[in-house]
């Protein structure tokens, strides 16, 4: 069973709300406002290393759900905190709680309640640090947005460079070697992701699906292919890269560009008669914008430029793939 088929047999459900299970947010209407809703959870040993710096911890905690915001477009309101530690460090928490609230006051929403509890001992060992945020956000109403949107013959956009953070791992676990300035830049990339809100206000309008890139480009595509009954072609070569990037070997590359994880880079669709907007929109946040590809009434991924193909380690991250059923 993967991650995707166990939500879907045993948590998803018809909701009355706008929208339920199966995109970056839920959408609950309130009155003549529409909130978006999202959660994410770290936990230590899957998420992260127990020797992370923990300001990055707290950073992180916030920023991934932020990221579902983005892709909603939606502003940023306020945020709950679950935490499971195995023991109260102070020094830990200090850094902890900075790097959180140094993002939530640069992107104006407040912490509003939460949990705290105790991780059990498990044979004599302490218990992992498991951290879960809920975001809230407000979306206007008349520019909703979600991964469902996407029509043939619209333009695929993503913002940023990609694979950055999947480099990092890779130079961690020992597959690549990296010169010191590069696996500094690619780490900081992982530990320290910006949350593209200001680009998914911007995009309000314009853009006419959205999804944010956590699971790997091509994984997160699918589902915005899913979602919208459309096909998609992608240009591998214009997948956007660094510089440090393109120097590293063509298979490891390509399979950080195309399916690594932890990028938080909003991925769209919008009309070719949007083309100069969004260039300009790309100007105004500082942030590049890379048109990749299109969609397609026909169904599937067709990759281009591309020789190896598409093979499922490329199809983007799942908890449960390979997982022994018990
Ligand atoms: P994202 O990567 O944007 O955080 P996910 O891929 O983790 O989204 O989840 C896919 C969809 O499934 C989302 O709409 C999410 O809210 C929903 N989801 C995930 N786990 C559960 C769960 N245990 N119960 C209900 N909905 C879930
Ligand atoms: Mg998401």
């Amino acid at each position: 069973m993967t991650e995707f088929e166990l939500i879907a047999r045993y948590f998803a459900r018809p909701v009355h709300e706008r929208q339920g299970i199966g995109d970056d947010c839920a959408l609950i209407d309130v009155g003549d406002r529409t909130l978006a809703i999202t959660c994410d959870l770290l936990s230590e040993n899957t998420h992260f290393f127990p020797d992370v710096e923990p300001a990055s911890l707290g950073h992180k905690a916030l920023a991934v759900n932020l990221s579902d915001l983005a892709a909603a477009g939606a502003r940023p309101r306020c945020f709950l905190l679950a935490l499971s530690l195995p023991r109260a460090h102070a020094d830990w928490l200090e850094a902890f709680s900075r790097g959180m609230f140094e993002l939530a006051a640069r992107e104006g929403c407040e912490l509003v309640g939460g949990d705290t509890t105790r991780a059990p001992r498990i044979a004599g060992h302490a218990g992992p640090v498991t951290i879960c945020v809920t975001a809230i956000g407000e979306v206007e109403r008349s520019s909703l947005r979600g991964r469902g949107g996407a029509r043939p013959g619209e333009d695929l956009w993503v913002s940023g460079e990609l694979g950055e953070a999947a480099l990092a791992v890779a130079h961690g676990q020992g597959q690549v070697r990296l010169d010191e300035a590069t696996a500094r830049a690619c780490r900081r990339r992982m530990e320290w992701p910006q949350p593209r809100v200001a680009l998914g206000l911007a995009l309000r309008g314009l853009a006419s699906a959205a999804i944010d890139i956590s699971d790997g480009l091509l994984g997160d595509l699918a589902h915005v292919m899913e979602r919208s009954g459309v096909g998609a072609c992608v240009d591998a070569r214009r997948v956007p890269r660094s510089d440090a990037m393109r120097a590293i070997e063509p298979e490891l590359q390509r399979r950080c560009v195309l399916a690594g994880g932890d990028d938080y880079e909003l991925l769209f669709a919008a009309t070719p008669e949007r083309r100069e907007a969004i260039e300009r929109v790309g100007r105004e946040c500082c942030i590049a914008i890379t048109r990749i590809g299109a969609l397609t009434a026909e169904p599937g991924l067709r990759l281009v430029g591309d020789e190896q193909g598409i093979d499922a380690t490329l199809r983007g991250f799942d908890h449960f793939a390979g997982a022994a059923e018990a």
